[in-house]
């Protein structure tokens, strides 16, 4: 059976990372993004220049209607999927906890926890065999921040992320007997534009001395850890939280 894998986020970095190793694995991949369409279509020419099957889908995780209407357009076109890395995040600029708006922690929570729980809550819907499914596996994509705590820099997005690792425990254990897998990848600091967004552009490279390895990730190399759970090498894991950070 062809493996069926959805992926948020995917225009670019970590997600268009995962898609074109998705590929490589021979998975049909859903591409979603939100602003960049040419980015998308761009990561779709490339995993169908490895030989798979690939759809772009704009939507915002973050908008139920949206997360409907991207999980049926799945369905319309390969039928139930079998994966989905929740891999759409944002981070924002730098600031302390007693300088945040309430309109900044809406969307943090909005995108990297609301999303994460609506887009997996569909996937159970499909993937559970309570629901008809064969089974399937979710992968979630978290931080070493979740435990760092990302203390003046982003509490809201470390929170967000430590959402997203008790999320992962506790779907985990509620799906284990219906033939899905949930586990999370937390990635150290990577060389990815998420830097840029959150106005620090150089951040990645700037912060090497403080990582063990001396340098950030590529997104190459969390994409590994994330296929690998996807795939049934990890058959037995389920509700782990796998560090990918260089030893942060
Ligand atoms: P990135 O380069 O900024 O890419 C983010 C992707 O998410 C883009 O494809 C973007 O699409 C999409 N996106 C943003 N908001 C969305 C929304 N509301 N709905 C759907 N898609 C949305 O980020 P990245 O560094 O690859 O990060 C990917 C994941 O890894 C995130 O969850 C992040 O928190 C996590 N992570 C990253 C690092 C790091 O150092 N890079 C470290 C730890 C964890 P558009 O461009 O079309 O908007």
């Amino acid at each position: 059976m062809t493996p069926i894998t959805l992926i948020t986020g995917a225009s670019r970095g970590i997600g268009a990372a995962t898609a074109r190793l998705c590929a490589v694995q021979g998975h049909r991949v859903a591409i979603n993004y939100t602003r960049d369409a040419g980015a998308a279509d761009e990561v779709a020419r490339q995993v169908q220049a490895l030989g798979a099957e690939a759809m772009t889908i704009q939507a915002d995780v973050s908008q139920e209607a949206d997360v409907l209407r991207m999980f049926e357009a799945v369905d319309a076109r390969w039928g139930r999927l079998t994966g989905l890395v929740n891999n759409a995040g944002i981070v924002d600029v730098k600031a302390r906890v007693d300088e945040m708006s309430f309109e900044r922690l809406q969307r943090m929570f909005a995108i990297n926890v609301h999303g994460s729980f609506l887009c997996a809550r569909e996937a159970v819907r499909r993937m559970s065999t309570q629901h008809g499914g064969v089974g399937g596996a979710i992968v979630n994509v978290s931080s070493v921040a979740a435990r760092a705590g990302g203390s003046n820099q982003y509490v809201d997005y470390a929170a967000s992320k430590g959402a997203i690792d008790t999320f992962t425990i506790g779907l985990s254990k509620e799906v284990a007997a219906e033939g899905i897998r949930v586990n999370a990848v937390r990635p150290g600091i990577t060389d990815t534009e998420i830097h840029a967004s959150g106005g620090q552009p150089e951040r990645a490279w700037a912060l090497a001395s403080q990582i063990p390895m001396q340098r950030p990730g590529h997104p190459d190399e969390i994409a590994q850890a994330v296929v690998w759970l996807l795939s049934g090498a990890a058959s037995y894991t389920t509700g782990a939280l796998l560090d990918v950070g260089g030893g942060r």
